[in-house]
């Protein structure tokens, strides 16, 4: 089993300032993690994002005024969001990781790929930067696979709900969004009676959890919702908004999961696709320790190896179990 690892030098030089959460030795862990985690490695630097892919899915004035500002000196984009001058070309090799992915996964030179890329990307809207997002780095290759004709199921485990990607693709029946969240919690949005609009409805299933939810939940939720919402899709592509803030040792959210859950959450993705056929994105994730166990958790857990479980798990409280339960009988219904 090959993975693809994808990052740059310049991810480091966003420098979001002495206190910020999302800081450049985030990417060390994620790539460390990477290294332990994947039996093979073949690691590329991220090259920049292709104009027109990047304004498939933002607005120009947006991607305009983004420049102009990071290039001027930077600042603060909105209360969590800052930027500084190589924060500019650090947003455009992070949008741009994924079309490489892509493109060699494609050519069969791994079996998946990681992308150890900041600033994430997952709260970024078609003309809005926040919660530490400058452009929405899956969205644009889900966008590009779709604009292909292939059907792309993006799973985003990340503990805050992706309120950008799900916007960008809430009217699309070609995305399947898939969000496991703490709720409520920032952003605000991921209520599960949020299924998508129009064309799209059936095609988001929001996961709203409580403050303690652990790993049986997480297990439970992938095994009987996810997973078989996933195979009625049956995606071409699956890309993965993998944050690790619902680690319990994380500084910023009230989860606990634990680095095998996320392996075990990776073995119930690879059995929808096949191989060369998943992406791994870094979106948030800031205690070190845990996004480098969890990373190297998620790459085994991708290569069907065994990964050891550790004690502290069905802990969860009984309303992180009625969740599964309510939206699972949403989406079964929506399928009759
Ligand atoms: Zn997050």
């Amino acid at each position: 089993m090959r993975t693809l690892l994808i990052t740059h030098d310049v991810f480091a030089e966003h420098d979001t300032g002495r206190h910020h959460p999302e800081r450049p030795a985030r990417l060390v862990a994620a790539v460390a993690g990477a290294r332990a985690g994947a039996a093979s490695l073949l690691e590329l630097e991220a090259p920049q994002v292709r104009s027109e892919l990047l304004a498939a899915v933002h607005d120009p004035a947006y991607i305009a005024a983004v420049e102009r500002f990071c290039l001027a000196g930077g600042g603060a984009l909105d209360p969590d969001t800052v930027a500084v001058p190589a924060s500019w070309e650090a947003a455009l090799r992070s949008a741009g990781a994924g079309h490489l992915a892509v493109e060699r996964l494609r050519a069969g030179e791994a079996d998946n790929a990681f992308l150890a890329v900041r600033p994430p990307g997952h709260h970024a809207e078609r003309s809005r930067a926040m919660g530490f997002c400058l452009f929405n780095n899956i969205a644009v290759v889900a966008q590009e696979l779709v604009d292909g004709g292939e059907r792309v199921a993006i799973v985003d485990w990340d503990v805050h709900h992706g309120n950008g990607t799900e916007v960008m693709f809430e009217g699309s029946p070609d995305v399947f969004y898939v969000s496991f969240h703490q709720y409520p919690f920032y952003p605000g949005t991921g209520s599960s009676a949020d299924e998508g609009v129009g064309a799209g409805a059936g095609y988001t299933l929001n996961l709203p959890f409580p403050p303690g939810t652990a790993g049986d939940v997480y297990r439970r939720a992938m095994a009987e919702v996810v997973v078989p919402a996933l195979q009625r899709f049956a995606p071409d592509w699956i890309l993965v908004s993998a944050g690790y803030d619902a680690h319990a040792d994380d500084p910023l959210a009230e989860l606990r999961l634990l680095p095998s859950d996320y392996a075990r959450m990776a073995v119930g993705l690879a059995a929808v696709v096949g191989p060369g056929r998943t992406v791994y994105f870094l979106e948030g994730g800031y205690d070190l320790a845990a996004i480098e166990s969890s990373v190297a958790a998620t790459l085994r857990g991708a290569a069907g190896g065994s990964v050891p479980d550790e004690s502290l798990r069905s802990m969860s409280p009984a309303a992180a179990h009625e969740v599964i339960e309510r939206v699972g009988h949403a989406a079964r219904r929506a399928d009759e």
